[in-house]
């Protein structure tokens, strides 16, 4: 049986890895955050204390980090530590050039590497319905598919080395201007009189839909549960959906691509963050 370990066992990684452990997995879990173990307490999740014990223990090691930095460092100790053979997949969302640098540089150590960053939030990562956008090789891709294929509904292998990573700011770009209008909508509902269940029940299966409003509602009470109805604790933190709107802006800059929604919706996000709500979810940004 393939040893998995999982590095990044916050909000995303530690649904991911229940997950991975309830399908007769072994998982090997590392996280810097220590409280998170307790947590972790019957999940069949077993603790490594650092990350060479967890590189050398492992067949497939999955990264789950906030950012490119943390990508970087971690995947840069787990080189140190590889052999030859070994599967790196990093779901983390981070900068195309630091996925890239990193993976060339484990491809030089003959490991075998993906980039493949999720969409579906907290509530796919609990439920095994996130979306894999992968780059990468064929081979490779198909060899771990069964990993994705527990905990999401659909992988998509969308060119070399990178490719996730360009389609994941993409999509989070879109995401983040979806949920402004969506709250906008509710807000005229609101002044218009409706009440909002009903105007839920119309937007969820009209031409409006998306799954800002679908599945991630982010009016109190309305809907299916979401991080709303917690007041806006865990879920998607607004200062990882401004890291991604960062992202999707430096591409932007440096495709030279027009656009207008998404330097809007990056121009909100930066208010939020300066309030100091950056903790808070991201459909938070409906109150702003
Ligand atoms: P999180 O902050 O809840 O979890 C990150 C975890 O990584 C934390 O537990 C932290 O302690 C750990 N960590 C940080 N540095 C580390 C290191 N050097 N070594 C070991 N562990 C370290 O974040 P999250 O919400 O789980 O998001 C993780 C990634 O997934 C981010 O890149 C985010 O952009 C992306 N993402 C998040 C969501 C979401 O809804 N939360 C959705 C899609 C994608």
């Amino acid at each position: 049986m393939k040893k998995i370990g999982f590095i990044g066992l916050g909000n995303m990684g530690t649904g991911m890895a229940i997950n991975l452990s309830k399908n007769n997995l072994e998982i090997l879990g590392f996280d810097i955050d220590q409280n998170i173990f307790e947590k972790l307490k019957n999940t069949g999740i077993q603790k490594s204390n650092d990350i060479e014990t967890l590189t050398k223990q492992s067949d497939i090691i999955i990264t789950m980090l906030p950012d490119g930095k943390a990508s970087n460092d971690v995947w840069l100790e787990i080189i140190k530590y590889s052999k030859p053979g070994q599967y790196l997949i990093d779901c983390s969302t981070i900068d195309v050039k630091t996925s890239i640098s990193i993976q060339k540089i484990a491809s030089a150590k003959d490991l075998f590497t993906l980039d493949a960053p999720v969409s579906g939030g907290v509530i796919g990562a609990d439920k095994g319905t996130l979306t894999f956008m992968v780059g990468g090789n064929l081979e490779t891709f198909n060899n771990v598919k069964f990993l994705f294929n527990i905990m999401g509904k659909n992988s998509i292998l969308c060119g070399d080395i990178g490719a996730g990573q360009s389609a994941k700011i993409c999509n989070n770009m879109l995401l983040a201007s979806t949920m402004i209008a969506v709250g906008e909508s509710f807000k005229l509902g609101k002044n218009l009189g409706l009440d909002l269940n009903k105007l839920f029940n119309v937007l969820s299966t009209s031409s409006g839909s998306c799954w800002a409003i679908n599945t991630y509602c982010p009016i109190k009470g309305v809907g299916p549960e979401s991080p709303s109805d917690k007041d806006y604790v865990g879920g998607f933190a607004t200062e990882l959906m401004f890291k991604d709107l960062g992202l999707a802006i430096d591409a932007v800059k440096e495709t030279n691509t027009s656009i207008d929604y998404g330097l809007q919706t990056f121009k909100k996000f930066e208010k939020l963050m300066n309030v100091g709500e950056g903790k808070l979810d991201f459909s938070n940004v409906i109150n702003h």
